[in-house]
């Protein structure tokens, strides 16, 4: 009898997932396995998502025949183990890019007497290394050419969930014991698992993607999918997101560009695992050590409401707009000249969808120091305010101490008269835009 392990990671579905059918179908039993290691961080958001997602994998999981077998540990002696227990003859994973999971593969491979077979087109629509330059080099450092030729691409049609899974008698521990946050998750997280990213892939590519292109950037209207955390966990797979998100109109065709920006960032990743800590592009930047601004930033209190409303959605979603993470890493790298890494380590806390790839290479992207082609771009918090929430809406729902501030008045609550300002509980701006870097909250106390 032929035993095959599915090492589940960040693909955690039955739908369209290449690793588990393959086990499913190459096997008579298999043991579909997600190992927890206690040696990672647990941002209690992403702890909270999971917990939802492991669970309802093991009732999608027990509907096919078998049951997920969860393990704490280190994966690879994990796996060891379950060999030895079951007489294994194959184990089944995901390709993926960050310096930890390709590690893990190259231990994987190192086991001996099984065979380790990775999947590529399960993480990513594209695999890294797939789509190279014609020139030569392992990947691509600027985003347009690779799009046409993420674009021009082949795809591989969306697989059904397998028909049935058999899996071996085996000792697991519940997803509530693993999946356990150190501290309190965000009061309005996403509802994580396989089942929540479906009902909300499906309202998305019925009714919301055509309206994308025109929606995106609008930050009261909240136009965008939010599928990113089911991405980021592997709830939904890229390629199905694609497939179902159709071609036809302008809005298909933009929320593609969307993904082809995500295949990017982990092909760069894949090739460079190191620009998770290190600058893709180093540029001598000598950052400011900024306490007060920084810990301002952090709590949404920098007495600019555009940002303040962005990091406070952070903290009370576990989530942020798009253009809202543009404008507050760019005030906090480039108004602020704070080091990218600050930032990128609270947003790897707090955001539900944080990826190495997405994140870093994002930050990065907003510092100067990744693969933006216009690295000194900076963007001015009041313009981009007046420009994406005009009536203001987005920043009275988040900063709820301006609520009675109309309109786009609520972006400049320093104009206001002064008596109506002191009554306001909100703080003076930590940085005088209109003096350039060198007026900051620590000089004007210090
Ligand atoms: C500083 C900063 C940090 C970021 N950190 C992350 C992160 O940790 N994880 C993450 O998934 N995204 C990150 N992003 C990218 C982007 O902000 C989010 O993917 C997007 O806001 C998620 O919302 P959505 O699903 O509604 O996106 P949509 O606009 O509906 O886009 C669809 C999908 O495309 C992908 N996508 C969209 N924009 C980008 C982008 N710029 N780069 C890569 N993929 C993209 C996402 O998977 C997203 O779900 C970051 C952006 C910035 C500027």
């Amino acid at each position: 009898m032929r035993t095959s392990i599915a090492l589940f990671t960040r693909d955690l579905r039955i739908n369209d997932n290449p690793m588990l059918y393959a086990a499913a179908v190459g096997a008579d039993r298999v043991v579909p396995l997600f190992v927890l290691d206690p040696g990672l961080p647990a941002p209690p958001n992403r702890a909270a998502f999971l917990h939802r997602c492991l669970a309802d994998l093991d009732a999608a999981l027990q509907d096919l025949g078998g049951a997920l077998i969860i393990r704490r540990g280190d994966p690879v002696t994990a796996v060891s183990r379950l060999i030895a227990e079951n007489d294994v003859s194959d184990v089944h994973v995901s390709a993926d890019v960050s310096g930890y999971a390709q590690r893990r593969q190259e231990r994987l491979e190192e086991i001996p007497g099984v065979a380790v077979h990775v999947h590529d087109t399960v993480t990513t629509a594209a695999a890294p290394g797939e789509i190279t330059p014609t020139g030569g080099g392992d990947h691509f450092a600027v985003f347009t050419p690779y799009l046409r030729r993420w674009q021009a691409a082949a795809r591989r049609t969306p697989l059904p969930p397998p028909p049935r899974i058999t899996t071996p008698e085996a000792d697991s521990a519940e997803p509530r014991d693993v999946a356990q946050g150190d501290g309190l998750r965000a009061p309005e997280l996403a509802d994580g698992g396989e089942r929540a990213g479906r009902a909300l892939l499906a309202e998305w590519a019925a009714n919301a993607v055509t309206g994308y292109a025109e929606g995106r950037d609008d930050l009261a209207g909240d136009r965008t999918s939010r599928l990113s955390p089911h991405l980021h966990f592997g709830t939904l797979s890229p390629v199905e997101v694609l497939h179902r998100a159709g071609g036809g109109s302008q809005g298909a065709w933009e929320f593609g560009r969307q993904l082809a920006w995500r295949d990017f960032h982990h092909q760069m990743l894949a090739a460079r695992p190191a620009t998770a800590r290190q600058d893709y592009r180093p540029r001598g930047d000598d950052w400011r050590d900024a306490p007060e601004e920084l810990a301002a930033w952090r709590e949404g209190r920098t007495g600019y409401p555009i940002v303040d409303a962005g990091m406070r959605q952070l903290l009370r979603e576990g989530w942020m707009h798009n253009r809202a993470r543009m404008i507050t890493a760019s005030f906090l790298t480039k108004t602020l000249y704070v080091d990218w890494r600050e930032g990128a380590r609270h947003f790897q806390w707090h955001l539900v969808d944080a990826d190495v790839a997405n994140n870093q290479l994002n930050w990065q992207w907003v510092a100067g120091t990744g693969a933006d082609t216009r690295p000194n771009r900076v963007l001015n918090p009041l313009r981009q305010a007046m420009r994406y929430d005009p009536a203001g809406d987005y920043v009275r729902r988040y900063v709820p101490e301006l609520r009675g501030i109309p309109g786009a008045a609520v972006h400049e609550p320093w104009r206001l008269p002064s008596c109506e300002r002191r009554a306001l509980d909100y703080p003076d701006p930590v940085a005088d835009l209109a003096e350039g870097r060198q007026r900051f909250l620590s000089a004007r106390n210090g």
